[in-house]
């Protein structure tokens, strides 16, 4: 019975593969992936469509040198275990009551090009695909620099979730963790389309793990990812935070453009309109007196918008990327970078400000008439005071666009 029972399920097994061809291992590997596609309306639809994946080592375990496919993990932020850890191996496994393992993606072949046969395996596939994107994108801006601290991170896949936060959502999510991995949750409840399908989203989350890794060193003992640490206005934490999540909004929207598909509003793909109007940084209007509350997300944007307006009215989106980028951490003498003014001035909060880092930014924007936009964009958008811009240009003036 036993035998009858292994030979009936090593033929049906057999049967699966063939149905579902057999991927090739070998990159570059033809697939379809959703992506999205601007229509005459203007308004952008996610359509299947024919792309190559470069990087991948396994398709069927979505196994590659960008990231690697994990599944079947939880992850519990609330353990009791976290708080009595004294290694990093002790906190991770207090993280991670089930570390999961790998996924398995299933292929229809046709005419050499492998079809995504379930919902999961397209949205493993998509997914895998918008971290690619996103990894060149990062790569083009790096340019001589080396860009293998950026390879090579997990994605955790359809992770059993449970927040820190109670408020927080253990569903339709994606986030970077400073543990050095990518999370998709579970979708539920989206009308629209998952995040992980979202490139804008993934691109996004993505843009956090290059700040962590060159501003932190994608270290978790680092004083800003501290639990204890206040996440109050004004904190060092807080305007690191903000800086990050505007800077990731911003390389979010050019990794859309450089599939040409730029879209500074990718939000509204998978929220709501109304919530990815908040974090609209091409809205010309959006200015420090118009916040109601201030959080990390509107403090973002006004930086956001603020790289943005100088970048386009200069015509200088890859350059300004790569001014901000080169500002995250930066050997050069006298012209510290994110990192190096963070380390610097740990010990003396006050000294961490929102026009600390916005000078930070400015001395490594090396295209003056770049350098004196961006200021005027600063100091109408986020009221600085002149005085405390002491990289902008003498000629730096308010644009008085924001009264
Ligand atoms: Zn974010």
């Amino acid at each position: 019975m036993r035998s009858l029972l292994s030979s009936f399920l090593s033929v049906f097994f057999a049967l699966l593969f063939l149905a579902c061809g057999t991927p090739s291992s070998e990159a570059p590997v033809a697939v379809m992936v959703l992506v999205p596609v601007e229509k005459a309306n203007g308004r952008h639809v996610f359509e299947p469509q024919k792309k190559q994946l470069t990087t991948l080592s396994d398709i069927s375990k979505l196994e590659g040198s960008v990231s690697t496919f994990i599944g079947g993990a939880r992850m519990d932020e609330n353990s009791p275990k976290i708080d009595t850890a004294t290694s990093l191996e002790e906190l991770k496994q207090a993280y991670f009551p089930k570390k999961g393992g790998s996924v398995r993606a299933q292929f229809i072949e046709k005419n050499g090009v492998l079809w995504p046969a379930d919902f999961h395996s397209w949205a493993m596939t998509t997914a895998y695909w918008n971290l690619e994107q996103a990894f060149f994108y990062f790569q083009e801006v790096y340019g001589a620099k080396d860009t293998k601290e950026l390879l090579n991170i997990p994605t955790y896949y359809w992770l059993d979730h449970i927040p820190e936060d109670e408020k927080e959502s253990s569903k339709d999510n994606a986030f970077y963790h400073n543990f050095r991995l990518m999370a998709v949750l579970p979708f539920k409840d989206f009308q629209t389309i998952p995040m992980s399908i979202n490139i804008g989203v993934m691109a996004h989350e993505y843009a956090h793990f290059v700040f962590d890794t060159r501003v932190h060193r994608a270290d978790p003992s680092s004083p800003s990812h501290s639990r204890s640490d206040p996440h109050v206005v004004g904190t060092p934490r807080f305007i690191m935070d903000a800086i990050n999540e505007g800077l990731a909004d911003f390389h979010a929207y050019g990794v859309t453009r450089r599939i040409g598909q730029g879209n500074p509003n990718f939000l509204a793909w998978t929220l709501d309109e109304k919530e990815a109007k908040k974090r609209d940084f091409t809205d010309r209007s959006k200015c420090g007196a118009a916040l109601e509350h201030v959080n990390i997300y509107t403090v973002g944007t006004l930086f956001a918008a603020s790289f943005y307006q100088a970048a386009m009215e200069r015509n200088m989106f890859d350059e300004m990327a790569q001014y901000l980028v080169n500002a995250y951490d930066s050997d050069v003498l006298g012209k510290p970078g994110i990192r190096q003014h963070y380390i610097h001035n740990n010990a003396h909060p006050q000294n961490i400000t929102l026009e600390s880092v916005a000078n930070v930014f400015l001395a490594h924007i090396d295209d003056e008439e770049l350098r004196v936009r961006t200021c005027n964009q600063m100091l109408d958008r986020l009221e600085f005071n002149r005085e405390a811009l002491t990289n902008c240009p003498v000629r730096s003036v308010r644009n008085r666009e924001c009264q």
